[in-house]
């Protein structure tokens, strides 16, 4: 058996790009599909995937741990960068849905079985608006109130917000109050048996992070995302033993080495590796057996495409510490064109439940995507009120 082409397969989904990989082997109707959806960073992806692609064409698309090694060390540069590394996660999910598709199971029958009856699904307020998810004033709490209801009016019963606000490395405290201010509304609004969390972008400094992190320390949320940048390894151990709740990053962090350094030093309670960026689901459950080990929750970042999607459901459903599955439901309003999603979900609750078919269980329809080429990226760009970079 032999991969005899490997490409990229692009989709504008307006906010994103999502780059679907594909790759195609020797056995008439075996194919295999992932994604490696990098915004603002589509075209270093899709040359990435093509030269990976010269390693494996004519490889055995089963020997999936052989090949991860020859994309990570063979091209001289370790593939620690985050084009390279997602450019070869892409690959690799797309390897782990053939060798399902082999062997006649869903992924997560190749990686010991079923460990739970389903996986909650939690969703971006707005569900996937650009807008309402991430130009919603923080003075506007009745807004933040009003989306959180919608979102539960949908469904869910967990539900994430940008309620953060851009802040220079130090600042007094409007915009720690307007964050309080926000997440209280929620709170009024959803009751307290709903699940809310806050991503901060990493937009703070260790010291706002803190600020934040302890000025909604009082309203329960699941977690709070990226308080501070993922390399600031002291600042996020500081604020995650500051406070009681669950400080989670790990959506920018590629490779084991880092990983284990956000772990030793506490920098974290729950894991947000992402599988397209992280070296794929090889990689993940590498990740996820150290995480194992100072029992760290994993909540694997996940606001790409529906190939995404179905990796991280699958990955979930084998993984006894995973918590949660992000998702973004209605960025596109043609998303079901171009995909047969894997899962069933229940409408009320967003609970995702295992399906039978073989590998990750999605089929993708080429010609709709077809209809949907590249396009640059929507910039979105910070600046401080002094003209000062900042972070979105
Ligand atoms: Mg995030």
């Amino acid at each position: 058996m032999k991969i005899t082409e490997v490409s990229a397969v692009v989709c504008n989904a307006r906010m994103r790009n999502w780059i679907f990989v594909k790759v195609v082997t020797d056995q008439p109707g075996l194919i295999g599909w992932g994604e490696a959806t990098l915004e603002w960073h589509t075209n270093g992806v899709v040359g990435a995937i093509k030269d990976l692609s010269e390693l494996l064409v004519g490889e055995d698309p089963r020997r999936i741990e052989h090949l991860w090694q020859m994309m990570y060390r063979q091209h001289f540069w370790h593939g620690n960068g985050v084009v390279r590394s997602t450019a070869i996660s892409g690959i690799d999910i797309a390897l782990w849905d053939i060798a399902g598709k082999i062997h006649g199971v869903p992924c997560h029958q190749l990686w010991g079985g079923r460990v739970r009856d389903y996986v909650k699904m939690y969703c971006h307020l707005g569900g996937g608006s650009m807008e309402k998810f991430y130009q919603t004033p923080v003075s506007d709490y009745r807004a933040f109130a009003e989306l959180a209801s919608a979102a539960v009016a949908d469904g869910f019963t967990a539900m994430k917000s940008m309620a953060v606000p851009a802040t220079m490395p130090v600042e007094g405290l409007s915009a720690v109050r307007h964050a309080e201010g926000c997440v209280a509304a929620m709170r009024e609004a959803v009751g307290p048996d709903v699940d809310l969390m806050v991503d901060c972008h990493a937009r703070p400094s260790p010291a706002m992070g803190l600020r934040f992190a302890k000025a909604l320390d009082d309203y329960g949320l699941l977690f709070l995302e990226e308080p501070c940048w993922p390399e600031a390894v002291e600042g996020l151990a500081r604020i995650n033993a500051a406070t009681t709740t669950p400080i989670a990053t790990g959506e920018r962090v590629i490779g084991l080495q880092q990983f284990r350094a956000l772990f030793e030093a506490g920098a974290m309670d729950v894991c947000q590796l992402d599988i397209t960026h992280a070296g794929g689901l090889t990689e993940a459950r590498k990740i996820a057996a150290m995480a194992d080990s100072y029992r760290i929750a994993l909540a694997p970042h996940n606001p790409q495409g529906p190939v995404s999607t179905a990796a991280s459901l699958e990955f979930g459903f084998s993984q006894p510490g995973y918590i949660i599955c992000e998702s973004v439901h209605s960025d596109v309003p043609w998303r079901a064109d171009i995909v047969q999603e894997s899962h069933p979900i229940d409408p009320v609750g967003r609970l995702a439940r295992p399906h039978d078919r073989p590998g990750l269980g999605i089929e993708l329809n080429e010609a709709e995507i077809a209809k949907h080429p590249y396009q640059p990226e929507v910039l979105q760009r910070v600046f401080y009120p002094d003209g000062a970079v900042g972070d979105w």
